[in-house]
């Protein structure tokens, strides 16, 4: 099938990719020109397990095209995704504006009947406005041209966005129209060879079934956290617990691990924007409310054993930071707890030497030269000089560490925020510990 797909971030590039990896025909559109110059070239905008290798061999094979020319790739589709942006507003709601300006692109240069698939993660009725801006700019041109708006939420998960996309769980489709249930269902039939697993249903819960799925991790996030904070005060290990509990079935071993909270382009923006919509429909979500507010208390939490452990004295202390994504196997630092922490230590008067596999670039285009930010080559160098170490993100490279090279911080002392390391290990070599949870860090 011939698809066109707007937006080449983590969703649009990774669909688009693996659409074409099963033979499709698929155009990748973007605003961003050097993004599309690069992608070209075969130079990725962002880190994902397997996709580099992907998007070169599809490219060369004639099958996976990028352009900047968004009337060329409507002209010829037959599917057109909406894979942008929907950043939070400023009252936490999802700002659609580039969805909006997407959806008034394709009315104005559709030229035979398509499906419009919306792939990015929308507030419910979000459908029905992308579906009057295409009429409205068909209605300008005078012209009718039969169209079909269909909601498919994505699940993929950055650092794991590939096999996700070629081997999904489930494929939601909202959708009104038969006939469009069936395309998507040819398109996506190779995913899912073994098993149906698609899930039809109207576009309004589909909508809401991307909210209600981030949600629940993050409810699973916060609750482990808020057991973790009651762990600390009450002389429990949080890992104990957890172990305690991960084994009963209804319960489950994912998303129990407590650490320094959430982060990324979805948890947080998700939680407040359906939040958002409960309020906006006369309804108090206490839930959500609760789930944020846990999850901002939890950011801070680091810092706060840092600054105890240091006696509020952070001015000329040196902090080495591992770990800046906001989860391993990405390079993404949106809303990323790294980001919080840094933050508090430099309006403490503290240094930050930071290292991690993937984010370097990151970072240096988030904070640029700072005096108090070095950012190093290495895990080993990010330690030299340092006072003490902060782990932040749970990359499997910070597992095994040389204890000796702990014992060189000026205050051989580690702040484990994702809970990787032995407590009684370290203890025993000689360096403080402090752990998320873990009833010694009060
Ligand atoms: P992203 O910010 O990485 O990429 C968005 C891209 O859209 C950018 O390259 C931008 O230049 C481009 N863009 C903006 N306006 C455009 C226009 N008018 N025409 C063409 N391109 C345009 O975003 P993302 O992380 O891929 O997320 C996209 C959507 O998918 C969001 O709604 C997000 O909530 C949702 N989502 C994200 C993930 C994830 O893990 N990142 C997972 C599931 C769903």
């Amino acid at each position: 099938m011939k698809v066109s797909i707007f937006g080449t971030g983590y969703v649009g590039l990774v669909t688009g990719t693996c659409l074409s990896e099963i033979g499709h025909d698929v155009t990748c559109v973007d605003v961003d020109e050097a993004k599309i110059e690069g992608l070209r070239q075969g130079r990725l905008p962002i880190y994902e397990p397997g996709l580099d290798s992907m998007v070169v061999r599809n490219g060369s094979d004639g099958r996976l095209h990028f352009t900047t020319d968004a009337a060329a790739a409507i002209a010829g589709a037959e599917i057109v995704f909406i894979a942008v942006g929907t950043p939070p507003d400023e009252d936490g709601s999802a700002d659609l504006q580039y969805v909006l300006r997407v959806a008034k692109t394709i009315g104005a240069n559709l030229r035979t009947s398509a499906i419009v698939v919306n792939k990015s993660t929308v507030p419910v009725g979000t459908a029905q406005l992308v579906r009057g801006a295409i009429a409205g700019e068909l209605s300008q041109r005078k012209v009718e041209i039969d169209f079909e708006v269909v909601s498919n939420p994505e699940f993929l998960k950055e650092g794991d966005a590939v096999n996700d996309c070629m081997h999904p769980d489930r494929i939601v489709i909202g959708a009104t129209a038969d006939a469009a249930v069936d395309k998507l269902k040819r398109l996506y039939a190779p995913f899912v060879r073994n098993h149906d697993r698609f899930v039809v249903m109207d576009v309004r819960s589909a909508e809401l079934t991307k909210y209600a799925a981030n949600a629940m991790l993050a409810t699973k996030i916060s609750f482990m956290n808020e057991i973790s904070n009651i762990a600390e005060r009450v002389g429990a290990d949080i890992e104990m617990v957890r172990r305690g509990i991960g084994s009963d079935p209804r319960i489950g071993w994912q998303f129990i691990y407590p650490g320094v909270g959430y982060g990324g382009s979805c948890f947080p923006k998700d939680v407040q924007a359906l939040a958002r919509t409960a309020q906006q429909h006369g309804y108090r979500p206490q839930l959500l409310d609760a789930v944020e507010e846990v999850n901002e208390r939890q950011k801070a939490h680091l810092f706060e054993l840092i600054h105890r452990h240091f006696d509020g004295q952070l001015s000329d202390r040196t902090v080495a930071i591992w770990g800046l994504a906001f989860k391993p196997d990405t390079d993404d630092m949106r809303a990323a707890s790294s980001r919080r922490l840094m933050e508090q230590l430099w309006a403490a008067g503290a240094r930050v030497r930071a290292y991690d596999p993937e984010a370097m670039d990151e970072a240096r285009r988030i904070y640029g030269e700072r005096v108090d930010l070095v950012l190093c080559d290495s895990m080993e160098e990010a330690l030299r000089g340092a006072d003490a170490l902060a782990v932040v993100t749970e990359w499997r490279q910070f597992r095994s560490p040389d204890l000796a090279a702990f014992r060189t911080l000026g205050d051989a002392v580690v702040f484990d925020g994702r809970n990787v390391y032995d407590p009684d290990e370290l203890e025993q070599a000689g360096i403080a510990y402090y752990g998320i949870g873990r009833g010694r860090s009060v």
